[in-house]
């Protein structure tokens, strides 16, 4: 395989590329290093099968020609992370639609397989009560700017989903519900490394809202070789296939398995949501990633345990 990894700089892209190179095949990584860094990296450094390629998915001529060296793409760089979101919302809304158009529309001009990174994000809130038409409810989230995130994903599912069946390219979209593992930076508003780095610091664990809201986390090493394996199912063309963990967990419940297996003295604090995201933000109550079509695909089973993942 020769494999286009964009976002290869970033948590689950990083693994991905040490998973192909591993595999015996070639990778060139694209990435802006907006989130993700040359030191996931350092390990391929110098090795003959691997490049990493610095510039951004929004580049035609870029992408095209980074694409045009590969027989397969795995689609990952998107603006992600809610402090990144909340932020900078039109650059996020444009990396995530345009990027998108740009990878997937280089690959079937280039006849490449590919795979585009989705999020469980795209379903919403899943407990909600009654919904209404307020255009802020819209796939889930009342909170304009994090809304875009979601929005821009299903349109990218779309994008993934049209040019696939038009060009009868093989095509693979994964939603991916809270992964986690090596490499994950806390910066951004991820939950688990956040508390890791606040344990191992000895600082206050802070948890927001009551941490009642229930998730389940996945292991990076559990979705990295699904990935490949999905690409190489016919079964699985032109499908959105749900991958995660299995292990459900409140948030509350989380930050002390944090301080338990890290050892720390920390303690947990809780933050009114408005505090950490602005005002009207309401967090989805739970997450439970359903994998049985994954299962059913290609035998998938998530085997990482969250205290493996945390230790
Ligand atoms: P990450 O931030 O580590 O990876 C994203 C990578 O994309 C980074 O390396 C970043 O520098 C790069 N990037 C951003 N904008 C770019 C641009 N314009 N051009 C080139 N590169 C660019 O985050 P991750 O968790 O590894 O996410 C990878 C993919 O998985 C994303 O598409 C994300 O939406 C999706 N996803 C992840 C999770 C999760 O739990 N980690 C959940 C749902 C979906």
């Amino acid at each position: 395989m020769k494999a286009v990894v964009t976002g290869g700089a970033g948590f689950i892209g990083s693994h991905l590329c040490d998973h192909l190179i591993a595999e015996g095949h070639q990778v060139v990584a694209l990435d802006d290093l907006s989130t993700g860094s040359e030191s996931n990296l350092e390990q391929l450094s110098g090795h003959p099968d691997f490049e990493l390629v610095k510039g951004s998915v929004l580049d035609e001529v870029l992408v095209d020609d980074v694409v045009a060296a590969g027989d397969t793409v795995f689609h990952l760089a998107a603006a992600v992370g809610v402090h990144t979101i909340v932020d900078k919302p039109l650059e996020s809304l444009r990396t995530n639609l345009h990027g998108t158009e740009n990878v997937v529309e280089a690959a079937v001009r280039r006849r490449a397989r590919y795979l585009v990174a989705s999020t469980s994000e795209v379903y919403g809130k899943n407990d909600a009560e009654g919904l209404t038409e307020d255009a802020d409810r819209i796939l889930g989230s009342p909170l304009k700017s994090r809304w875009s995130y979601a929005a821009a994903k299903g349109l990218d599912e779309l994008v993934a989903y049209v040019h696939g069946g038009a060009s009868g390219l093989p095509c693979v979209i994964t939603r991916f519900f809270n992964i986690v593992g090596p490499r994950q930076t806390g910066r951004y508003g991820m939950v688990v490394p956040r508390f890791v780095d606040q344990a191992l610091a000895g600082e206050p664990v802070t948890v927001y809202g009551e941490g009642t809201q229930r998730r389940c986390f996945g292991s990076v090493f559990d979705v990295v070789p699904a990935m490949v394996r999905l690409l190489e199912t016919p079964a699985a063309y032109n499908r959105a296939v749900n991958l995660g963990g299995k292990e459900e967990v409140s948030i509350s419940e989380l930050a002390q398995r944090v301080i338990d297996l890290t050892g720390s003295d920390s303690a947990v604090r809780h933050v009114p949501y408005e505090e950490a995201y602005g005002e009207g933000y309401e967090d989805m109550r739970r997450r439970m990633p359903d994998t049985s079509l994954a299962a059913g695909l290609i035998d998938y089973e998530p085997r990482w345990r969250l205290d493996d993942i945390v230790t």
